[in-house]
């Protein structure tokens, strides 16, 4: 899954958005070059909407049918760890390039704002998938700021109203902002998967590649838990 993304990346995405940010920088285009700001501060404003604007794709990939076909296979993992940063379906990696594109244009992205937010996003996937268990009075305090790996684990229940919260990826102030935080789920209750894959038996590679491609049901099969007992939540 890794390397078939990685070359879709490579092969889609780059060629897109690396001579896309020289345009962008030569025409002044996006909100951060209308704001009058010194360079190093351009790329920190740059790299915050690039993260914002990726919470609004993230969105999309779960409405939208075609692209939640994608990232449904990225769902598809029982057991979430560092490696599910990297189990990406590589049709997704090469539906995003428009929306790559957008991102770029509209928040005025240069080749280092690309490069910086690029690499702030890959360390934070790989730490917020991460079953790195952090003592749970750091992560509550830690998960007003960043996306932490308790809280992406909620987005990763196969209860379909927690899927539908914790869309962020670095910071996770747009979720505080959209109201789509959720905090209130005893990491014990949760139960890792796609809300719509069904059968275990359908995760194997093969199967992974081919699901987007085939029709199969995607109803959510549990919509909301009910009642929520406090437990080991991240809730304080
Ligand atoms: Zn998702």
């Amino acid at each position: 899954m890794a390397v078939l993304s990685a070359a879709a990346i490579q092969l889609t995405e780059r060629p897109v958005t690396q001579p896309l940010t020289a345009v962008v920088v030569s025409r002044r285009w996006g909100v951060v070059h209308r704001l009058g700001l010194p360079p190093w501060l351009e790329v920190a404003a740059a790299v915050v909407l690039l993260d914002y604007t990726l919470f609004v794709w993230h969105v999309l990939t779960h409405r939208v049918p075609l692209l939640w076909r994608f990232h449904e296979v990225h769902h598809a993992d029982r057991d979430v760890s560092a490696s599910t940063a990297l189990r990406f379906h590589f049709g997704e990696m090469v539906l995003s390039v428009p929306g790559r594109t957008a991102q770029v244009i509209c928040v005025g992205a240069g080749p280092l704002s690309l490069s910086t937010w690029q690499i702030a996003t890959f360390v934070a996937i790989v730490f917020h998938h991460s079953n790195a268990a952090l003592p749970l009075a750091l992560e509550r305090r830690l998960c007003r700021i960043l996306m932490t790996p308790r809280l992406h684990g909620i987005h990763h229940s196969v209860v379909a109203d927690e899927t539908d919260s914790n869309w962020s990826t670095i910071f996770s102030w747009p979720d505080y902002l959209h109201r789509t935080i959720r905090l209130d789920v005893p990491q014990a209750a949760i139960e890792i998967g796609a809300p719509t894959v069904e059968d275990d038996a359908a995760r194997t590679l093969p199967d992974l590649l081919a699901r987007p491609f085939v029709p199969a049901p995607r109803q959510p099969r549990v919509s909301t838990r009910g009642h929520v007992t406090p437990g080991d939540g991240l809730a304080a």
